[in-house]
């Protein structure tokens, strides 16, 4: 048993509970008490000393292309469209031991900004780059994440009316067969899992409609979840309508993509009508607030979705359009995006905390195992040291955490498994990450 005890703790619970000095006591891989106080169990445990810490949840990451930390620093201003044009040629020459050290390093920062469960979005698989998908998995685990990696897939080139180049697309069928052969060979059905896979089609301008329907279809026979880019740009607004007569959204609706079990990136340029739409079909948004800033893509309207009942989680999204890749500080971008869009009411450092905890796990479906910290939940947990130069004499910890910069971490449980103490991977070597990173990123470029 590990009893943290000293420390405040959110829970992020439903009645948002919290203790200014609580405990957090974990045996195995579940969390066993949470209180006020100190804790006055069983004295044969590992005791945390918490004092000036705040326990969270662990931060839950809903959107990610893992691959893309070796193409970080490309088309620094371009639009989604032209930076995507530029990438898509070096991404064609990705491989399984690019992909593997670019996924080590991703999923590293995302540990040291408090990050516990990732998702991944793997959408290009060069017919001679190897086994990619399970050079990703392989990371997580070396690195010791919870990890939900989706099976991407684009059929559409710039032949048949898309944006990518022929390089990078599949066969519609052949595509669909390796994402059943994907969820075959990883996904894991267990209270919990470490891997689960899902269904992800790219975005409605490199995918043909006839993919998105039958990758639906599939996820829905196999009983797993649905991902893809909805709505992320004018751009892609104007190419939906000219090729289809419709709004994103409408797009999605028609094609059977929307639905609890469906999570849409970015979710940007939505109308009134949409937004109540998803949230009446219970869809979910990875709202990626530093990419969309990055390619000056636009606002989300999160206090809209949120008001409309739609579950909302926080993503970083690829690190070639969000090269800092961390989830923590992606807290304080949300609450500084959704001020700029609806004022100083618009969302408060609870509800930006709830984003990147509940929301996230509601959005991969995870939601009564991951996202609060309760007994019988799994043991994923932020200590967060807010006792230093940052954070210091600010009285209220989770404004603390929200408002100031990326606070370090105490410890970082993965199910129970430290994967960060004081400050530092306990699991992998992080010079040894970034020398690996280095060489693949220079092979690619
Ligand atoms: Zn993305």
């Amino acid at each position: 048993m590990i009893v943290i005890e000293g420390c405040a703790v959110a829970t992020v619970d439903a009645a948002g509970t919290e203790h200014a000095d609580g405990h957090v006591v974990v045996s195995g891989d579940r969390i066993v008490a949470v209180g006020a106080g100190p804790y006055t169990g069983d004295e044969s445990v590992t005791r945390v000393d918490g004092r000036g810490c705040l326990a969270t949840p662990g931060l839950v990451n809903t959107h990610h292309h893992l691959y893309q930390w070796a193409t970080r620093g490309y088309a620094q201003q371009e639009i989604l469209f032209g930076w995507l044009t530029e990438l898509y040629p070096v991404w064609a020459r990705i491989d399984a031991g690019i992909v593997h050290a670019a996924s080590a390093a991703g999923l590293a920062q995302l540990a040291l900004s408090g990050c516990t469960t990732s998702t991944d979005h793997h959408y290009v698989f060069p017919r001679d780059g190897g086994d990619v998908l399970a050079a990703s998995i392989d990371a997580a685990a070396t690195v010791g994440l919870r990890f939900h990696p989706t099976r991407g897939s684009m059929d559409l080139s710039a032949k048949d009316g898309g944006l990518p180049p022929d390089a990078v697309v599949e066969d519609t069928d052949a595509a669909l067969a390796a994402t059943k052969a994907a969820i075959d060979r990883f996904h894991d059905r267990s209270p919990g899992a470490m891997v689960r896979i899902a269904v992800a089609p790219c975005s409605p301008f490199s995918v043909s409609p006839r993919l998105m329907r039958e990758a639906a279809e599939l996820a829905r026979a196999e009983g797993v979840r649905l991902h893809t880019h909805l709505a992320e740009t004018v751009e892609e607004e104007s190419y939906c309508r000219e090729a289809h007569g419709c709004t994103p959204v409408e797009y999605a609706d028609s094609l059977g993509w929307l639905g609890d079990d469906v999570w849409l990136a970015h979710a940007v340029h939505l109308d009134p009508p949409a937004v109540a739409r998803l949230g009446a079909t219970g869809t979910g948004v990875a709202h990626c607030p530093s990419s969309n800033g990055r390619l000056g893509a636009g606002i989300a309207p999160v206090r809209d979705l949120l008001d409309a009942g739609v579950p909302v989680g926080l993503g970083v999204d690829g690190a070639a359009s969000q090269e800092a890749g961390q989830l923590g500080a992606e807290l304080r971008q949300a609450l500084y995006l959704a001020r700029l869009r609806g004022g100083p009411a618009a969302l408060s450092a609870r509800e930006s905390l709830a984003l990147g905890t509940m929301g996230g796990a509601r959005c991969l479906g995870r939601a009564d195992d991951l996202g609060s910290l309760e007994p019988g939940k799994l043991a994923d947990v932020a200590l967060w040291d807010l006792g230093g130069l940052g954070h210091a004499g600010i009285d209220d910890p989770v404004a603390a955490l929200v408002l100031g910069p990326a606070a370090p971490l105490r410890l970082l449980l993965v199910g129970g498994r430290a994967v960060v103490q004081h400050g530092v991977l306990s699991t992998v070597d992080e010079a040894s990450l970034a020398t690996g990173l280095a060489r693949a990123a220079k092979e690619l470029r």
